[in-house]
């Protein structure tokens, strides 16, 4: 047996309100991307992944946000005008396989305290620095290893 009309009207709203009131982010970002979606709401989904993939190229951050490159590449140059984020050294792109520019979110550029270049990340030590502190290290385990090898 079919129901009164209005019946169909209270089913169909739950399913209406699940719908709006979806919490999950993903969803939220995902109707942010697409191409009806505001500038905005791409900036900010933009931001909050290049916060976690901090260093990426253009290329690279729309891979692995598993999204159209094309936004990504138009709303970081945004987020460098609003000052939200800052372009590190060019590299060769995991991705196009060609020279390109990486970027930063803005808040996360440190100065590194040994070169005073910006840079990111943990301890404030740019990579050059990090290299060459490595390097000397492995120097300073040598000596160590001669020194050793004289004594005995
Ligand atoms: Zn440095």
């Amino acid at each position: 047996m079919i129901g009164p009309a209005w019946d169909a009207g209270v089913h169909d709203a739950p399913l209406f309100l699940s719908r709006t009131t979806d919490p999950g982010s993903s969803r939220k970002a995902a109707v942010a991307l697409t191409e009806s979606g505001r500038a905005s709401d791409q900036r900010s989904v933009v931001y909050g992944a290049l916060r976690e993939h901090p260093g990426c190229t253009s290329a690279e951050l729309a891979e692995a946000m598993g999204v159209d490159r094309f936004m990504v590449a138009r709303r970081l140059p945004d987020l460098r005008r609003l000052e939200q984020a800052v372009n590190g050294p060019e590299r060769t792109c995991n991705v196009n396989h060609t020279r390109a520019i990486t970027w930063y979110a803005a808040e996360d550029v440190v100065t590194c305290g040994n070169c005073a270049e910006p840079t990111h990340g943990a301890g404030g030590t740019c990579h050059h620095c990090k290299r060459d502190l490595a390097a000397s290290r492995r120097d300073a385990a040598a000596h160590a290893e001669e020194a050793h090898e004289t004594v005995t």
